[in-house]
């Protein structure tokens, strides 16, 4: 987990950016993104290399690395994630149809990015199991 820095305040991020973490450059604005929604707290994107017609990536502001570490810091904050899943499910219009919410972990299973993100995934008919 990154430092905390600077005075904190509810509902904003309190967690220092990580160098070279690609998210927390989306998040400061220096690498650009196709938002589709975001908060005080969160941000969701579309995904640069898109595995279905929808695929959004759902983000904190804050850096964790992964699912677990933010779990066992903010329920409230993956909790956040988890509802604006099913929001963007909605606004894509796939949540009738179904779709798929990944937290890819750890790099066997395909995390290149080490900054938590679900990946929200839809518009076609999703394979299981996952290859
Ligand atoms: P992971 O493999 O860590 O589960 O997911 C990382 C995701 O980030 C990948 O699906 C990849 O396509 C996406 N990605 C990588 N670089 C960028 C970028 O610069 N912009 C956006 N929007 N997505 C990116
Ligand atoms: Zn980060």
């Amino acid at each position: 987990m990154g430092a905390i820095c600077g005075e904190s305040s509810p509902g904003q991020a309190t967690i220092a950016p990580v160098a070279d973490c690609l998210f927390c450059k989306i998040v400061a604005g220096d690498v650009p993104a196709d938002k589709v929604a975001e908060s005080d707290r969160i941000i969701a994107f579309r995904d640069i290399n898109p595995q279905a017609p929808t695929h959004v990536l759902i983000i904190p502001k804050d850096h964790y690395p992964d699912l677990a570490a933010l779990a066992g810091s903010d329920g409230a904050l993956l909790t956040e994630i988890a509802v604006e899943a099913g929001r963007v499910a909605d606004a894509e219009g796939v949540a009738d149809n179904g779709y798929r919410v990944v937290f890819n972990t750890g790099p066997e299973a395909g995390q290149t990015v080490f900054h938590v993100h679900a990946h929200v995934l839809g518009g076609r008919r999703l394979e299981w199991p996952p290859g």
